[in-house]
């Protein structure tokens, strides 16, 4: 179905929110972040001493080396900021190295969901869910995550660990219901964190909540709630091979040819398309909104915003932009690209989640239908990526011998 645009509503900028909130935190918030970064202030005040960039990161909106490129050029900067946005580069690139793990999450997620539902564990599950379980601080959290879409990284830890090791509830459906709720949903960042609170990410190390922790760095909030017994959960550790990441590192666009620029949702990086504008480009933004997820109406809304914002840019530099969706069908799609004889298409390099499975697909149809596909994974990605086999600590001082 192709959606048409018609109101694109007046003063939301995406790219400008997130260039002031760059600009307010290296401003005000960057020399005492690594002091106060792990205190979650909560649902009045989220973003006290942290950035709350993370849903313009995950939605391709800003890019960490740009946001790195700016702390450098700051007046303060902090390591401990730096290796958080590495954090994110770093998880991204693990996944696309162990695909495997998104393939096996998927499936333990559908396999799950069936089996709670005959279990004993479904009356938790659904209090949890609905954030009636009694454990004030969980379902406050539950509160603030559905409402705004975000939580604060120490919540997220201390929810992920109640859920696993007090509630004894499986991981895959604690991260599947945070995808469905958090603004920034992004498939290894949020996969590869579960996964790491559950003990099943780093060998031997397993994340438990503790009432004292979550006492002092949310400020005493919560008084009076009694953590439930803790289960004694050790999941079994698997062994994921590395695998090669397949990306073409020779792609240009054929700019004699009548080409088409797909853009996902997840990445409206408005720079990859001023970087390859000619007078025969249509940009494609594809809509992703899978069935089998099931987003909350603030992150969709999010979503929204941010598609408007793309697409006042596009009519800013007088770019032919369509929209469709492919969520349900590819027909429309593959029928306009053969009707305006487009027969070369091209999209930034698309990570493992949801998305690329979705596109696998469509490339599929693509191919049978004559239409040529190719991906361009950003110079900073096939770097960086390239270092995300071993640990994090690894990954960092080969990226700092590359980058600074
Ligand atoms: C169980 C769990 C699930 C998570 N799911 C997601 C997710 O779906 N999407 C997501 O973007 N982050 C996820 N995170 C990581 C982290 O919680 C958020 O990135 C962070 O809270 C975002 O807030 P901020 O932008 O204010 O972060 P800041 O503290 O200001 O950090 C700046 C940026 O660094 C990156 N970053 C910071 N901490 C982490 C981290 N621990 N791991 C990876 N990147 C980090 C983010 O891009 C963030 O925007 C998850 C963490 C946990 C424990």
């Amino acid at each position: 179905m192709i959606i048409f645009v018609k109101n694109i509503v007046a003063n939301i900028n995406v790219y400008n929110d997130a260039e002031k909130i760059l600009n307010k935190f290296l401003l005000n918030k960057i020399t005492s972040y690594s002091q106060y970064r792990n205190f979650d202030f909560g649902l009045s005040d989220p973003y006290k001493a942290v950035s709350g960039l993370s849903p313009y990161i995950s939605r391709g909106i800003i890019k960490e080396q740009y946001i790195l490129k700016k702390v450098k050029e700051n007046k303060n900067t902090s390591d401990k900021f730096i290796q958080e946005v590495l954090w994110r580069s770093y998880w991204k690139g693990w996944l696309e190295m162990h695909n495997k793990v998104w393939l096996d999450y998927k499936s333990n997620v559908d396999y799950q969901i069936m089996k709670i539902y005959k279990s004993d564990l479904y009356e938790i599950y659904n209090n949890a869910l609905k954030g009636q379980t009694d454990l004030e601080p969980f379902d406050k959290w539950i509160i603030q995550l559905k409402k705004t879409g975000y939580l604060h990284n120490h919540s997220r830890m201390w929810f992920a660990s109640i859920w696993i090791y007090y509630f004894g509830l499986p991981w895959e459906l604690g991260a599947n219901f945070f995808y469905e709720n958090l603004l920034d949903a992004d498939a290894a960042s949020n996969t590869l964190s579960w996964k790491w609170v559950a003990g099943i990410q780093t060998l031997g190390k397993k994340y438990i909540a503790t009432k004292e922790n979550i006492m002092k760095y949310s400020l005493t909030k919560y008084k009076d709630f009694i953590l439930p017994k803790l289960k004694d959960i050790n999941l079994d550790y698997k062994t994921y091979e590395v695998n090669k990441i397949n990306y073409n590192k020779k792609a240009v666009i054929n700019k004699s040819k009548k080409n088409a620029l797909f853009v996902l949702e997840n990445n409206l990086n408005f720079n990859f398309v001023k970087n390859n504008l000619n007078k025969e480009l249509i940009v494609i933004l594809l809509r992703t909104d899978c069935l089998s997820i099931k987003k909350n109406i603030v992150s969709r809304k999010f979503q929204d915003h941010c598609n408007l914002s793309f697409l006042d840019l596009c009519k800013k530099y007088k770019i032919v932009y369509k929209t469709f969706d492919i969520s349900k069908s590819f027909v429309e799609l593959v029928n306009y690209l053969l009707n305006e004889h487009i027969y070369y298409t091209y999209s930034e390099y698309i990570p493992i989640g949801y998305e690329r499975d979705l596109m696998m697909k469509l490339i599929l149809k693509l191919n049978g239908s004559k239409i040529n596909y190719t991906d361009f994974l950003d110079s900073f990605y096939q770097d960086v990526w390239n270092y995300c086999d071993k640990g994090f600590f690894q990954f960092k001082k080969k990226f700092n011998r590359t980058y600074t």
